[in-house]
């Protein structure tokens, strides 16, 4: 990493923010790591939702979406890539389920049948000097103006007032790419929250990316001096009560002789 060109990606990097530690297991040492309950689920809703948006908007009902999911689950469910390892055969109708008013909460928001995505799923990228980006967007509109509002479904929690700057990290990075790499700055970013659900809306401007890329440089500075050294520090936080690689991480086995 240290001399070549740095990739990164929105949840790479907030990796490294929260933890240098958890970055390198994952993006220097690519360890395997079981799926999550969690984890499966939101992969489920989001391909569910892009099916959903393919459809003809009069198809666009909660019924059709429950059946999108249990249609997609059918075709994946043996597959340890997307089934979550904890997942007893018993207890996939309540997983489901919990899947499914995820999506039906997508139309106390919104109204699916009026949404025209220009794009679903959509691969960005874009190179800055010793940096190069990417991420996939879940959903484009374009608006008859041109602007574009770039949109990112969550199925966790909506976060506290004081994180919310925090939580738009992955919005901002899209918004960044698509600015450097097709020259569009988009009107607005959403993230929509299905849990509760609720909708929180940025926008942004030149201004506030450039800041966002000088931010992006100095973590790629941060990360490069980090690989040079091989010196990954721990950075314990209530994110290590999930974290996959506690029997790895040196600051959690200090933390389980403490106790
Ligand atoms: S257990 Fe905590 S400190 Fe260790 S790698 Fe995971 S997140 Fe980082």
């Amino acid at each position: 990493v240290a001399q070549e060109l740095l990739e990164l990606s929105p949840s790479s990097a907030a990796n490294f923010k929260s933890c240098p530690q958890l970055f390198k297991f994952r993006s220097i040492e690519r360890l395997e790591e079981p799926v999550s309950s969690g984890q499966a689920r939101g992969s489920l809703v989001h391909a569910a939702l892009e099916r959903l948006f393919a459809e003809p908007p009069d198809r666009r009902s909660p019924d059709h979406a429950s059946a999108l999911l249990r249609g997609l689950w059918a075709e994946v469910r043996g597959d340890p890539e997307w089934r979550p390892s904890e997942l007893g055969v018993d207890e996939e109708d309540r997983w489901l389920r919990a899947g499914e008013s995820l999506l039906a909460n997508l139309f106390k928001i919104e109204d699916p049948c009026h949404v025209e995505a220009s794009r679903l799923e959509w691969w960005v990228e874009c190179e800055l000097p010793d940096l190069y980006l990417r991420g996939i967007i879940d959903r484009v509109e374009e608006d008859r103006d041109g602007s574009w509002i770039l949109t990112d479904y969550k199925t966790g929690r909506t976060p506290g007032e004081s994180r919310e700057l925090a939580a738009s990290f992955g919005v901002r990075f899209y918004a960044l790419m698509c600015w450097r790499s097709h020259g569009v700055l988009p009107r607005e970013l959403r993230l929509v929250y299905l849990a509760d659900p609720v909708v929180l809306r940025w926008r942004p401007t030149e201004r506030s990316l450039l800041a966002f890329e000088r931010q992006l440089c100095a973590l790629r500075d941060a990360i490069k001096r980090a690989a040079a050294r091989d010196d990954w520090r721990a950075r314990p936080s209530p994110l290590c009560l999930h974290c996959s690689f506690q029997d790895r991480c040196p600051a959690w086995q200090e933390t389980a002789q403490t106790d």
